[in-house]
């Protein structure tokens, strides 16, 4: 039976070190300082704001939410991304997605600062990560997914990986990181053709997807070490996109949905924001 990759000890020791962090920013006098973005009252986004803001409050950081209508014209959403960019007191900033359909989401992304796009929205926080720069911040999830790795132990150097999705949020970052941690790294998508083939060539597995069970018995291969970065509700209850099952009955190890990967991403979310106070200084 394959190894459970859960996502709770990963996050713990990442906040462990931070809380440490943050103790000699105190010394300097320094509060990382967080900024959430909100547009409308959405029940879910509103229920994220609180946990991030109680997960900042419980690190010694600084937090504030912005809540705007969701009505707002794009500029005005733009303008108030300026004020945050110009606030020297606010290290970092997170803008709830996914934005009304009356606006260019990727134009207003780009407007955050790279150095306080802490889940790397914008285009120059993903340009700078895929010219392998360290002066900007990989999205959160697609770097939770190698903070995993590192903290079980799982070297990607030498290895294979696939990475199934190609958004810009998970799955081209994910396999980015992966390249610069010296995998070879195959990108899967939609117009892959024989994806099981490709996914049992690969050593490490990722899947960012969004389709319930999608990945079985028929993509895995003992040895590999698969992580289910989908997030999906199946009669009321979370799933991944990984037969989780089924995978642990010949893989060497499986991330769950719920309490993997997704488990880990608030804590790089708070490493980011962490890490951007230091870079302030
Ligand atoms: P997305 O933007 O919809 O991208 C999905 C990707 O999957 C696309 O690249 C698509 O290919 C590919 N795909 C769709 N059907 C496929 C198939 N049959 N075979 C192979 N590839 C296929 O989704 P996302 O934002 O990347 O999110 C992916 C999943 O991660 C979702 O379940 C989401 O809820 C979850 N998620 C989890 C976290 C977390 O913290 N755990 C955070 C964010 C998102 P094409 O490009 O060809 O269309």
């Amino acid at each position: 039976m394959a190894d459970l990759l859960l996502g709770r000890p990963v996050a713990d020791a990442i906040k462990e070190d931070l809380a440490r962090r943050v103790a000699v920013l105190a010394e300097k006098g320094i509060t990382p300082r967080l900024a959430v973005i909100r547009l409308g009252e959405d029940p879910g986004d509103m229920a994220y704001e609180r946990s991030i803001l109680r997960n900042c409050e419980k690190l010694g950081c600084a937090a504030q939410s912005i809540a705007l209508p969701r009505d707002i014209g794009q500029e005005a959403l733009i303008a108030k991304i300026e004020e945050v960019n110009a606030d020297p007191s606010i290290h970092g900033c997170l803008l709830l997605r996914p934005l009304p359909q009356h606006m260019d989401s990727a134009k207003v992304c780009d407007a955050l600062a790279p150095e306080k796009d802490l889940d790397g929205m914008g285009c120059r926080a993903l340009g700078a990560l895929f010219a392998g720069r360290k002066d900007a911040f990989a999205p959160c999830t697609a770097q939770a997914c190698l903070e995993m790795l590192k903290f079980y132990g799982i070297d990607p150097a030498g290895k294979r990986a696939a990475v199934v999705g190609r958004s810009l949020v998970i799955g081209r970052p994910a396999g980015q990181l992966l390249l610069q941690a010296d995998a070879t790294v195959t990108l899967c998508h939609s117009r892959t053709p024989d994806l099981p083939a490709v996914c049992r060539e690969a050593d490490i597995l990722i899947v960012a997807v969004g389709r319930a069970g999608m990945i079985d018995r028929e993509h895995t291969r003992p040895g590999q070490v698969i992580l289910d970065v989908g997030v999906n509700s199946v009669d009321g209850k979370l799933c991944g996109d990984v037969r989780t099952e089924e995978a642990a009955g010949i893989a060497a190890a499986v991330s769950p949905v719920p309490g993997g990967v997704g488990a880990v991403t608030p804590s790089v979310l708070m490493a980011h924001l962490v890490e951007a106070a230091e870079r302030a200084i």
